[in-house]
């Protein structure tokens, strides 16, 4: 029996002994004795191994093997993977957009309307996937609530076609009125994505409405009414942050908290890549050490509440999970959100009766996977990383790209699970 390498034993500044196993996310106090005792298992298991408990072994702590855990882990990654009991379709119902954001990635935004005949095929294709018993759709753009009466007609169809249905938005919430609001229930839909950059003017700024100066305002007002109207809604604030406005993270943060005394909004960065986005030219963009210097500011010296304790991580995105698409407003498939507009990188597409591009399609299920990644293999964060995100990984392997994959916190997790434990200590 020896020391499971998902293991992190320390003591922290003020002295107190814990222990954190990335395998099964526990975290737990020791007394004295009981470090001291792990420590020297650690250090030298054939002379200590008297301390060996069932209690230990249950909790992952002593393990026979370290492999034996990851291939349950990777069982489990591969079943959810394949897992063919659900349709994830991620539904552009235009490529148009009112906004004209610094940073976006879409950079050419054509106004194209998904017309009835995609509609209908988007019917068909869910119909063929028989055997799926739940169907997720998450509206997305250009700005999805450009084309709402596409999104009402075909939420209608498709509840038709499988009534285990749940739907989610994202939106620059611009559009989303009282007649918007007034309606989600009705499209099953239970949470939204919403971006604000800042507070007005730095929103403004970078998140441009084409022809109105200030959406700021429109879209805090929408918030106003629907979060009075509509209790069960769940909203995701997103804030991206590059290096230009990570200064106001706080201050908006503190604003919509004030404004929006709920617990459904949630509040959270998203960092700017430089794939696509302006901060290519600019090197704008946050590096990971960066990134772990804004959670730790914002929590040490603002008070926001930022996820500091790991999360497992088994499943994947949209680009691994073999039931699971993009469609684009004239019927094209994809399997990444990146690659929308992007004729070299479709699958296939709903009018054209051909089988999906095989070579696209097998390189984003398999390609560059983590599992065959000698280095995430053997890596301590990989039951909380899931080795980064699919579409670097893949850009890193065939188009040259040096994109960092790994886990925000990799280089910092003592200092976060000191302070998630002080946290908790203060809160208790
Ligand atoms: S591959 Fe990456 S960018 Fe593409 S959908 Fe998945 S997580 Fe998003
Ligand atoms: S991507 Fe990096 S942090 Fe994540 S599992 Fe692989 S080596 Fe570890």
């Amino acid at each position: 029996m020896k020391w499971s390498k998902y293991n992190y034993l320390f003591t922290t500044k003020k002295n107190k002994k814990l222990l954190y196993n990335s395998i099964t996310n526990n975290f737990i106090e020791l007394n004295k004795d009981q470090y001291d005792s792990l420590q020297k298992f650690k250090e030298n298991p054939d002379e200590n191994k008297h301390i060996i408990s069932d209690e230990l072994i249950n909790a992952g702590i002593i393990v026979e093997n370290d492999k034996n855990l990851y291939y349950s882990l990777k069982l489990e990654k591969q079943l959810t993977k394949f897992d063919t009991s659900y349709l994830a379709l991620t539904i552009v119902p235009t490529a148009a957009c009112n906004f004209d954001c610094t940073y976006c990635y879409e950079t050419n935004r054509p106004e194209i309307y998904m017309d009835d005949i995609t509609e209908n095929k988007i019917v068909e294709f869910v119909k063929s996937y028989s055997e799926a018993n739940r169907l997720r759709v998450t509206w997305y753009g250009g700005e999805p609530l450009l084309a709402f009466d596409r999104i009402v007609s075909l939420t209608e169809k498709l509840k038709a076609v499988n009534t285990n249905y749940e739907a989610y938005m994202i939106s620059n919430a611009y559009l989303l009125d009282k007649n918007v609001s007034d309606k989600l229930k009705s499209l099953s839909i239970t949470g939204l994505q919403i971006t604000l950059d800042g507070l007005q003017e730095t929103h403004n700024k970078r998140r441009p409405h084409l022809h109105h100066s200030d959406s700021f305002q429109t879209i805090t007002k929408n918030l106003d009414y629907l979060f009075e109207t509509n209790k069960d809604i769940k909203v995701a604030l997103r804030v991206n942050i590059d290096k230009t406005n990570e200064n106001e993270y706080h201050k908006l943060y503190d604003y919509l908290k004030t404004r929006y005394n709920t617990e459904n909004l949630n509040i959270h960065p998203g960092y700017v890549t430089n794939i696509y986005s302006s901060c290519s030219s600019t090197g704008c963009e946050f590096d990971r050490e960066h990134k772990n210097e804004f959670v730790l500011k914002q929590f040490k010296e603002h008070n926001i509440p930022m996820s500091l304790y790991p999360k497992t991580s088994i499943g994947g995105c949209t680009a691994r999970h073999i039931n699971s698409f993009v469609i684009g407003a004239k019927g094209e498939l994809y399997k990444c959100w990146n690659d929308l507009g992007l004729k070299e990188k479709e699958i296939g597409n709903l009018h054209i009766n051909e089988q999906f591009n095989n070579k696209l399609l097998v390189r984003y299920l398999v390609a560059a996977d983590q599992l065959d990644d000698q280095k995430c293999q053997n890596c301590f964060f990989f039951p909380i990383c899931n080795g980064g995100c699919p579409f670097s990984r893949i850009a890193n392997e065939f188009e040259d790209e040096d994109i960092d994959c790994c886990h925000v916190a990799k280089n910092n997790l003592k200092q976060y699970l000191e302070l998630h434990y002080e946290n908790i200590i203060e809160n208790e």
